[in-house]
């Protein structure tokens, strides 16, 4: 298990290799890559899929409409930025916030799968389909619409123990449908239950 100190070591690393990424076309046009932000030593990862304008500009994970309700839905289950770890599946914005291709994916998450690694979360909150399909595919988990699965909580035993995975919408939806506001507050109190029950478990893995 890697110490505290050898974590922040690796994950400033990291962030100087994502800050300087020229892999993909999207380096072009960015304004500035956005790693990711909060407690490296999180059991919570969140994982979005692209920054947006503000995020371009300001270079930190969710922080326009669409971080203004991840906020909320956080506070909603006294959770706060620096106790979680917010990461998109792409690092860069794509032109008018295009969907992510492919190739981009590819590339980029080499990167995810690296703070994946470092973090090692013991939850892991895909948000939004791109984050779902990715990570459900890459934990070898059967993919159905994200309608079916959002809120549901989905074991898979690794090498360094059970890993929880709940996908859910992206908050983003909210802003254009308040019904989605009300399933992703109730997709979070399930993730206060998960956190509730492994924390009376004690916290180790
Ligand atoms: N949407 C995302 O998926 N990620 C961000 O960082 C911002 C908006």
């Amino acid at each position: 298990m890697l110490d505290i100190m050898d974590k922040k070591e690796r994950m400033i690393d990291l962030a100087g290799i994502i800050k300087s990424c020229q892999k993909c076309a999207l380096s072009k046009t960015r304004i500035n890559a956005v790693v990711g932000e909060g407690s490296f030593d999180s059991k919570i990862l969140f994982i979005g899929e692209a920054p947006g304008s503000n995020e371009d500009r300001q270079g930190r994970p969710f922080v326009g409409r669409a971080g203004k309700i991840l906020d909320e839905l956080l506070e909603s289950i006294n959770l706060k930025r620096d106790q979680v770890y917010i990461a998109n599946i792409l690092k860069c914005r794509p032109p008018q916030n295009r969907n992510p291709n492919k190739n981009e994916i590819e590339m980029c998450t080499d990167y995810l799968d690296l703070q994946v690694d470092l973090i090692n979360p013991l939850i892991i909150v895909p948000l939004g389909n791109f984050s779902y399909q990715y990570i459900f595919e890459k934990y070898g988990l059967p993919i159905d619409k994200i309608s079916k699965v959002h809120g549901k909580t989905f074991k898979k035993q690794t090498l360094q123990g059970v890993l929880y995975i709940v996908p859910m919408y992206h908050p983003a939806v909210a802003t254009y449908n308040p019904n989605k506001k009300d399933e992703l507050l109730h997709d979070f109190k399930s993730l206060q239950d998960i956190l509730n029950t492994i924390s009376m478990r004690t916290m180790s893995r």
